[in-house]
């Protein structure tokens, strides 16, 4: 789905993207001359945990909130710079893009399976 800046304005547009079973529902607006991404990463991914290497389902439910800027974001002044990362696309908001980025973000975490996770608190009783 892509979304033509023009048609972006202060009133909030629904949006949505899927990918790999996972799900991107947000709201996109103007802020401060930025398009603002709001919303939230849901659905699920097939991750491998870092502990037994294992392949699982995790469900997702990761908040998402970044600025979509037209164009190279020009950054010489920094004291003004948003808390929120800033995206850089060119006429067209691609939130395919976007969701494979922030898929690829989530996949770069550490984690671990359940019962990883479950063996790791256990360990951390017994102390
Ligand atoms: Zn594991």
């Amino acid at each position: 789905m892509r979304i033509a800046f023009a048609r972006v304005s202060d009133q909030p547009i629904a949006i949505e993207a899927a990918l790999d079973g996972a799900k991107l529902t947000a709201t996109l607006s103007k802020r401060n001359g930025f398009v603002l991404l709001d919303g939230a990463l849901t659905g699920s991914l097939r991750l491998s945990c870092v502990v037994c290497d294992q392949e699982y389902d995790a469900d997702l439910d990761e908040p998402v909130r970044l600025l979509i800027n037209d164009g190279i974001y020009d950054r010489k002044n920094t004291d003004d710079e948003p808390d929120e990362p800033i995206v850089e696309m060119s006429g067209e908001i691609d939130l395919d893009e976007i969701l494979a980025g922030e898929i690829a973000a989530f996949l770069c975490d550490y984690h671990r399976c359940e019962s990883c996770q479950n063996s790791e608190d256990e360990r951390e009783w017994q102390v």
